[in-house]
């Protein structure tokens, strides 16, 4: 099978999914978009109201901001690959349950071993959180101090740089957040020029 029929086979057991309670309220499921040959994979928490009406991740405010960002490092949206710990909306945007990330994530993790980022950057608390304990970190620090810096890991078989990063709907509202983030951004720039 290709890279993109292993792909769609999740993206068709994701639509089906009712392994947790999230599929009763869903408009859509977002299983993640992007280019399959990405060399950078994102991954953010769950979809929001947008997210879930349209299909697709980060297509709302917080969207905006990262096609933004993507910018600063030289990426457009359709060059890389978006995903999400979470395939479904929780309700009123909550944050998701133990339970659901444990459902969920078998799907997230056979997009990482199908698509083999080189580098992937967590956005907010729980992708990081996701990232950092499958590698094997005992305690995991917030943000605040994680970011900006480049971790070098073995997850699920693969050799990868994890980038850390704020959240871009925290960054909306939060201008440390938001010049944090834009700083690394341009990080992930000069990474990026570093390993053509
Ligand atoms: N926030 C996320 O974490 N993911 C999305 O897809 C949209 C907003």
């Amino acid at each position: 099978m290709s890279k993109q029929d292993l792909l769609n086979t999740i993206y068709t057991e994701v639509a089906a999914c009712r392994k947790c309670s999230l599929w009763k309220n869903r408009k859509n499921t977002v299983p993640g978009e992007g280019s399959i040959n990405s060399t950078v994979l994102f991954i953010g928490e769950a979809p929001g109201y947008w997210e879930d009406i349209k299909g697709q991740p980060f297509v709302g405010a917080a969207g905006r901001l990262l096609d933004e960002m993507l910018l600063r490092a030289g990426l457009s949206r359709s060059e890389v690959y978006i995903s999400n710990i979470l395939k479904c909306r929780p309700p009123e945007n909550r944050d998701p349950l133990p339970v659901e990330v444990e459902t969920c994530t078998p799907f997230l993790d056979r997009q990482i071993q199908i698509i083999e980022p080189k580098l992937i950057v967590t956005l907010g608390r729980h992708s990081t959180f996701y990232i950092l304990s499958k590698a094997g970190f005992k305690e995991v620090e917030g943000i605040t101090k994680l970011h900006g810096k480049i971790y070098e890991m073995n997850i699920l078989g693969l050799k990868v740089s994890v980038m850390p990063m704020y959240h871009p709907a925290a960054a909306l509202y939060n201008a440390k957040y938001r010049s944090d983030l834009e700083g690394d951004f341009q990080l992930l720039r000069l990474e990026l020029e570093k390993r053509r």
